[in-house]
């Protein structure tokens, strides 16, 4: 079934920048009343469906939504996307945007879906960020056309950030899409597989859904699926690949306790947008990755009291702030919200706000953020 294209888009504030002291960020972290000398507009859709509810279109294209909706174009009707940024450093960035499929972690009763992201370059779904649960399920809901799609990215694997991508190929057969597609994600080690061998052992010839598997034999059925894992991607010497005229990327690992995790850079139409992955950014590399980035989507998922296994996995909303503060990226997402972390949500946004020159995004589902060159 078609489902009409649509996303919410949303148009977020850039507030005054007031005090720069960790003793705000601590006392706004502290204290959620603090928000009388703020303007802050963190516009949101009042779409957090959780995956059940997406079982009809038609409850989709019938939800009510709370800020601007503005239908993305039909891919058909976007034709110049070829060869438009052989130079992307140079140009201004446009015609970007990144929209939120899943804006939750694991959880079964958060009402959101799991992780995943898409870039949208000149109105066409080319970058997809995370598979995680239900995010198939999204990304009809927000119009993309599967075979507009070039790589699926995957931070790691664990299923929150990787269920899905059997359900994409499967559902995948259903369209007509003739152009190849890359997978590429970590490198594995003796807790997970490698990006090669997750994607083997689901769709490959000896594989847990091996009636899939031509897509992955060269030549066999109208596209081939192409894996890459990513190993020992450092600040100074990340990974990259163009992925064509349009796109490249680039991988950086980072920490997320025994998992290989990654946090990937997308660059397209002079675009840079940054995905942190889940990580306690040990390293303190992440806001060198997306120094004066136009978007750096953090993930919250626990709070500063979490415990030390938390800690070892993921970074707290203090990092978080120091984080989008350094990188001087211009937009921050705030996702991977869980029920742990998202009571200090709103004191996170607008601690980042006082604090870093962005404007500040707290995800929800089918949030559709563009890129403009207009600060
Ligand atoms: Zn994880």
């Amino acid at each position: 079934m078609k489902i009409l294209q649509r996303a919410v888009t949303v148009i977020g504030l850039s507030a005054d920048k007031k005090g720069r002291n960790s003793s705000i960020r601590r006392e706004m972290l502290n204290n959620k009343a603090c928000t009388g000398s703020l303007t802050i507009l963190v516009a949101t859709a009042a779409l957090a469906l959780s995956s059940a509810a997406f079982g009809s279109s038609s409850a989709l294209l019938h939800a009510s939504l709370q800020t601007d909706v503005s239908p993305q174009p039909s891919s058909k009707q976007t034709n110049h996307v070829k060869s438009e940024s052989t130079n992307a450093t140079s140009m201004a960035c446009g015609n970007v945007s990144v929209q939120v499929l899943g804006s939750g972690g694991p959880e079964l009763d958060d009402g959101r879906t799991s992780s995943a992201y898409l870039v949208w370059v000149n109105n066409r779904a080319r970058v997809l960020v995370d598979a995680g649960s239900g995010s198939s399920v999204q990304f009809g809901a927000a119009g993309a056309s599967f075979e507009t799609l070039d790589v699926i990215l995957l931070s790691h694997l664990h299923t929150d950030h990787s269920a899905d991508l059997p359900s994409f190929v499967k559902g995948g057969y259903f369209t007509n899409r003739e152009k190849n597609l890359w997978v590429m994600g970590p490198d594995g080690n003796g807790t997970m597989p490698s990006t090669n061998a997750y994607v083997t052992s689901l769709i490959g010839e000896e594989g847990a859904f091996k009636y899939l598997s031509s897509y992955t034999i060269n030549g066999k059925d109208d596209y081939t699926i192409s894996t890459k894992s990513v190993a020992s991607a450092t600040l100074k010497k990340p990974f990259e690949y163009a992925v064509n005229n349009d796109i490249s990327v680039q991988a950086m690992s980072v920490n997320h306790g025994p998992i290989p995790t990654l946090a990937w850079k997308v660059k397209a139409n002079g675009c840079e947008v940054v995905f942190s992955g889940d990580t306690n950014d040990k390293e303190g590399n992440l806001s060198r990755f997306a120094k004066n980035v136009d978007l750096l989507v953090l993930h919250n998922a626990i709070n500063d009291n979490a415990g030390r296994v938390a800690k070892n996995l993921h970074m707290t909303p203090t990092q978080i702030i120091d984080i989008a503060e350094q990188s001087k990226a211009k937009r921050i997402v705030l996702s991977h919200i869980m029920k742990r972390s998202e009571s200090g949500l709103d004191a996170l946004t607008e601690a980042i706000t006082v604090v870093a020159e962005a404007r500040v995004y707290a995800a929800q589902e089918l949030m559709n953020i563009e890129l403009l060159d207009d600060n």
